[in-house]
């Protein structure tokens, strides 16, 4: 079994030193800087994360350089084989993995094990890469001639990933990344690290050979150095919108291919003929879970006509039975935020929308537990309106708006005038309106009666408008294109002596 390089830290313990892994091996930073670690449900810090220099980036792109032609190289049945090994291991340290989530990120435990599932799933999906990389054969295209096609991986790859998912995301690239025969460097949230450490680990008890996975730490520093560095030929980014759009434009400019998905603000719309308790449930889950900070979240439920006081009521009596508190005690549903900074950034937004006019049905700042943690309650906010702060920004914490509309079109009018398009729910008895609600709302991952439509590993996640910079999902069969390029080879075996000098163009009738 594997040891824990760095294993979690609580309270009263010594604050660790997060390094990067380079080359298959953790390195420490020599750049002098760093940037604190914390146990969001304690307030205390718990380690100290390197912060990569320009320099450093350069080591670890120049590791994934030189490991390129050999896992290129490594057929198509090892890789599978390292591949079902990785699975196995992250399966029997599913519970190491997810303590790291919960004493860095502050998600519960179970929603931490849930985040760890959802990760493997994608790795289990490029497990199959043999049958996935199978290219098309046409024999006899013209005489004597067969043309197929073949996909070959790019070489050097990034991944950038937020702090809201630090294992899952990271999987989301590096799985299929490695799997097509690329090699990669991750960059991970610098607010909670260890776990690709740990992940790094994994990979290399798994036989993943040194150099083919690389954990750089640190802020923008080190994003700009995977941005403009030369030899790093595709970039995969998750994160907020203006961060996404940055990335996009400037990985582009220096000529990388970039997917970069963005934030959210994701409307479930109730029709008053759904059933009101289900869908009181299902907001309720979707909008609280994670403490709101997934980007699969709902954030705005739209109540058309009378389905909005019965639902406004039915999610009400359920807040007081949310429990909040530490993510490792038995019984906790939900933890705290992430840091101090972002916990008063998202009460602000109660404030702000009473200021603007919305009715305050629930204040999560009454709730929250007491102590030095980074927690706040639950929050519902009814009668939000769109030109409000809390309506337009992607608040990310456990606050629900509630928009009362009169009927099904206006609903859908908000949501395709939103500048986020990642999911959508609606939630109705009428499989009717459910058909036309998926085959005209602008967002890439639609919920028909499920709030959180994260699709399963053999399709690809990825939202529409802000949500998303690039023409390629990410994971499942459109992550396979991403870090994949085409070929076409046209052959032909003929006896030289029917061989003689063609100017035309070739013909194939
Ligand atoms: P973020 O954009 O602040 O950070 C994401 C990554 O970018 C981190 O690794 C960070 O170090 C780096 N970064 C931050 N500022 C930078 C800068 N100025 N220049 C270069 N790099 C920079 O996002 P976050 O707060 O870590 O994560 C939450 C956001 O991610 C939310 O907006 C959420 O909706 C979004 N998200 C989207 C998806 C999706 O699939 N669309 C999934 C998860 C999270």
């Amino acid at each position: 079994m594997t040891e824990l390089a760095s294993p979690p830290k609580e309270r009263g313990e010594e604050i660790a030193r997060i390094n990067h892994w380079i080359g298959g091996r953790a390195v420490a930073g020599e750049s002098g800087r760093s940037g604190p670690v914390y146990n969001p449900a304690t307030g205390e810090q718990s380690g100290a994360v390197d912060f990569a220099s320009v320099e450093e980036v350069g080591r670890a792109v120049a590791a994934a350089k030189e490991a390129f032609p050999a896992w290129r190289a490594t057929s198509l049945s090892r890789k599978s084989e390292i591949l079902f090994r990785i699975r196995r291991l992250v399966d029997e340290h599913r519970e190491d993995l997810a303590r790291f989530l919960t004493l860095e990120h502050g998600k519960v435990l179970s929603d931490a094990l849930g985040e760890v599932a959802r990760g493997l799933e994608v790795v289990e999906f490029a497990c199959g890469i043999p049958h996935l990389l199978k290219g098309g054969f046409s024999e006899q295209a013209s005489t004597g001639i067969d043309v197929y096609s073949i996909r070959q991986p790019l070489g050097v790859v990034g991944g950038i990933t937020p702090f809201n998912f630090p294992a899952m995301v990271p999987m989301w690239m590096w799985a299929p990344a490695l799997a097509c025969g690329n090699t990669f460097v991750l960059k991970p949230s610098e607010k909670d690290p260890s776990a690709s450490i740990f992940t790094a680990e994994l990979l290399k008890e798994a036989g993943v050979p040194d150099g083919v996975f690389n954990v750089v730490h640190g802020d923008k520093v080190a994003v700009d150095a995977l941005l403009e560095h030369p030899d790093v030929v595709a970039l995969s980014f998750v994160g907020s919108t203006p961060i996404a759009r940055y990335i996009y434009e400037t990985g582009t400019k220096h000529g990388k291919r970039v997917q970069a998905l963005g934030g959210a603000k994701n409307h479930m719309i109730v029709l008053p003929d759904a059933d009101i308790e289900m869908a009181a449930d299902a907001a309720v889950s979707a909008a609280y879970g994670s403490a709101g900070e997934r980007c699969m979240a709902i954030s705005q439920v739209v109540a058309v006509g009378h389905a909005a006081d019965p639902l406004v009521a039915a999610i009400k009596e359920r807040l007081p039975k949310i429990k909040v508190g530490s993510g490792l005690d038995e019984g906790v549903e939900m933890g705290p935020l992430v840091t101090r900074e972002h916990r008063d950034k998202v009460a602000g937004y109660i404030d702000g929308a009473r200021e603007q006019g919305a009715t305050v049905v629930a204040d999560g700042r009454e709730t929250a537990p007491e102590g030095d943690g980074f927690f706040l309650g639950v929050s519902l906010l009814d009668d939000v309106t769109p030109e409000m702060d809390a309506y337009r920004d992607e608040i990310f914490g456990p606050v629900l708006g509630v928009t009362r509309v009169a009927t099904y079109d206006e609903a859908v009018k908000l949501i395709n005038e939103n500048p986020y398009g990642n999911g959508t729910a609606i939630f109705t008895r009428d499989g009717g309106v459910a058909r036309q609600f998926q085959f005209e709302v602008e967002a890439g991952m639609v919920g028909i009666n499920v709030p959180i439509p994260v699709p399963v590993a053999y399709y690809s996640f990825g939202g529409w408008k802000s949500s998303l910079f690039g023409d390629t999902h990410i994971y499942g069969p459109e992550g396979i294109n991403f870090y994949t390029r085409g070929k076409v080879v046209t052959s032909r075996w003929p006896d030289p002596a029917t061989s003689q000098v063609d100017l035309g163009f070739p013909q194939t009738r």
